[in-house]
């Protein structure tokens, strides 16, 4: 499956982009209509391509970018949801332009816990300490 394999070298990329040990919450990639990806299809691949690895449970977010277009007879570029647009000015002579990105926008990773609060501490004994000088007679 396409999508299988687009999911497969996202893993490796993702792989290569964040530190050792690092959770990864969310991955954000950029498709072009020339990949042609289909977001269910993409969504399973996706899960399929991160179980028994460390990425598994992260979320795949995919923002998929319109058609940039470019007339021949007038040189008017517009983007547009479908590649068969035709020009304002009436030409049917419109070529794609780009289309093909496929491009890891960014990757969340969860806190590393290595910010604890210890400062807290100490000021709780005190308190209890004082609470012991009210005896009973
Ligand atoms: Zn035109």
């Amino acid at each position: 499956m396409h999508e299988l394999s687009i999911a497969r070298s996202l893993v490796g990329l993702v792989r290569e982009s964040v530190p050792g040990g690092a959770v990864v919450k969310s991955v954000l990639v950029r498709v072009g209509p020339l990949q042609a990806i289909e977001s269910g299809a993409m969504e399973l691949s996706w899960c399929a391509a991160t179980e028994g690895t460390v990425f598994e449970g992260a979320e795949l977010l995919l923002t998929f970018v319109p058609w940039e277009l470019g007339c021949r007879e007038c040189g008017r570029s517009w983007s547009s949801d479908s590649w068969s647009d035709p020009c304002t000015c009436g030409s049917c002579r419109v070529d794609p332009v780009g289309g093909d990105e496929l491009r890891l926008e960014s990757i969340e990773v969860e806190d590393l816990p290595n910010r604890t609060a210890s400062a807290d501490a100490p000021r709780a004994v005190k308190r209890s300490q004082a609470s012991k000088e009210t005896r009973r007679v």
